[in-house]
């Protein structure tokens, strides 16, 4: 059974009117939009509190028109191959939860169940737009709060890889799906910011505790023909924010973008 548990006692929470509530008593609200915020204080200054506002609603509206749905499909045929009917899920470090709520629709006949976690509320607030069927807490994917051994899968996508953490709670024989930029992605968009643009650091797929089943590339060449995409683009990235105003200003101007879109979906198994 998975569940969320409570980060002061350990115990299971349990979802009682409006609050989530543990054995001993410890409860925790409900926000309006449906989250619960289960990150303890002393965590909260060990890791960034998570994207900012405008990162998230550009990442939103971004995703929203289909530009990744490539990636969103190739989760989807896989979860379908490696998960059971049923199978309990985490999306650790959700975000908008784009992907897991996708993956929701698709398999609807799979009966999947999914928890997502993120360190940043404002993003959570996102994913609630999507829908309430996925339950969600303010979190840190260093410190998940599940038992160990408890899901049958993680999803991580393009959020910090907190291996450690996931091989405690995915359960034997249990899956983790990751995706990770390759070399080349988004080679396009910097070339028209850079002067020398580099090319992304190569991943390392080995993982302790889990062994590689399948690596499948996603790669294809993306055409953004308006503005406010090419913007949104743009601030999800950590490019927006490591170049200058000038660099930045280069982007404004331009009415389309083609660029290389390339990802890595490794499928791994908690051996
Ligand atoms: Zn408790």
């Amino acid at each position: 059974m998975l569940n969320f548990t409570c980060p002061v006692c350990g115990g299971f929470l349990f979802e009682r009117d409006s609050s989530y509530k543990c054995d001993k008593g410890h409860s925790y609200d409900i926000a309006r939009q449906g989250y619960i915020n289960l990150l303890q204080s002393q965590q909260s200054g060990l890791k960034r509190h998570g994207d900012d506002k405008m990162m998230i609603r550009a990442r939103f509206d971004f995703l929203n028109k289909g530009y990744y749905k490539p990636l969103l499909e190739k989760i989807c045929y896989s979860c379908r191959k490696y998960l059971k009917d049923g199978s309990c899920i985490v999306d650790a470090g959700c975000g908008d939860c784009y992907y897991s709520s996708g993956l929701l629709d698709d398999c609807m006949d799979k009966g999947f169940k999914i928890f997502g976690v993120d360190i940043s509320k404002d993003a959570l607030i996102c994913a609630s737009r999507r829908g309430k069927e996925i339950s969600l807490a303010v979190g840190s994917a260093y410190s998940l709060p599940f038992h160990s051994g408890s899901a049958d899968a993680v999803l991580n996508i393009f959020s910090p890889l907190a291996g450690d953490e996931y091989k405690r709670i995915i359960k034997q024989g249990g899956f983790l799906f990751r995706a990770v930029p390759l070399e080349d992605h988004l080679y396009g968009l910097k070339q028209r910011i850079y002067e020398t643009p580099y090319k992304n650091e190569a991943v390392t797929t080995r993982l302790d505790g889990f062994e590689l089943c399948e690596n499948i590339e996603i790669k294809y060449e993306l055409e953004i023909d308006n503005r406010s995409d090419i913007e949104n683009l743009f601030k999800m990235t950590p490019y927006y924010y490591k170049t200058s105003s000038t660099d930045q200003k280069k982007l404004e101007s331009l009415d389309s973008l083609l660029t290389q879109i390339e990802f890595s979906l490794l499928i791994y198994k908690r051996v």
